[in-house]
């Protein structure tokens, strides 16, 4: 299937939707996922157009995943969860919902289950004082 150009991962990177922002560079992006599946779940996308593992060049995954190692620590600080689980979707059938490639950082404790996948939507305020406390963290 062709990239679609106007997936909402594209359009965040574009900036014509907004987003809570966590921290971008030159090639990458990363903020925080509306539908948390635990407190401080962030999202890393590259900045370049792929839809999953496979359409996606080395330079750019291994830079996601860069950025996906700076914002786990970041995250790890900011809520000092005892685990932290780095996961990334690939097809409808392994759950990807989103066509543009993207890393999901997830703080995780012990004896909590993890959260539904994209299914609670977080208020807006409490993602923006999430986001500005794993900035402070970088
Ligand atoms: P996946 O199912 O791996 O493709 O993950 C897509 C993720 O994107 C889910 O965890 C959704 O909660 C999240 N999501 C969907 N729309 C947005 C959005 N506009 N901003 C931030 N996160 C989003």
């Amino acid at each position: 299937m062709a990239y679609d150009q106007d997936n909402i991962f594209a359009r965040i990177v574009r900036g014509e939707i907004p987003c809570h922002r966590v921290y971008e560079d030159a090639d990458t992006l990363a903020f925080m996922d509306i539908m948390p599946q635990a407190e401080g779940h962030t999202l890393v996308v590259p900045k370049s157009a792929g839809e999953d593992i496979f359409s996606t060049s080395p330079e750019a995954a291994a830079a996601a995943m860069c950025t996906a190692q700076r914002v786990a620590r970041a995250v790890k600080k900011a809520f000092a969860p005892p685990g932290i689980m780095i996961a990334q979707l690939n097809g409808a059938a392994a759950g990807q919902s989103v066509c543009h490639l993207h890393i999901h950082v997830i703080p995780r404790y012990v004896g909590k289950d993890l959260g539904i996948h994209a299914a609670n939507p977080a208020d807006h305020a409490v993602l923006a004082e999430h986001a500005a406390r794993i900035r402070a963290a970088l």
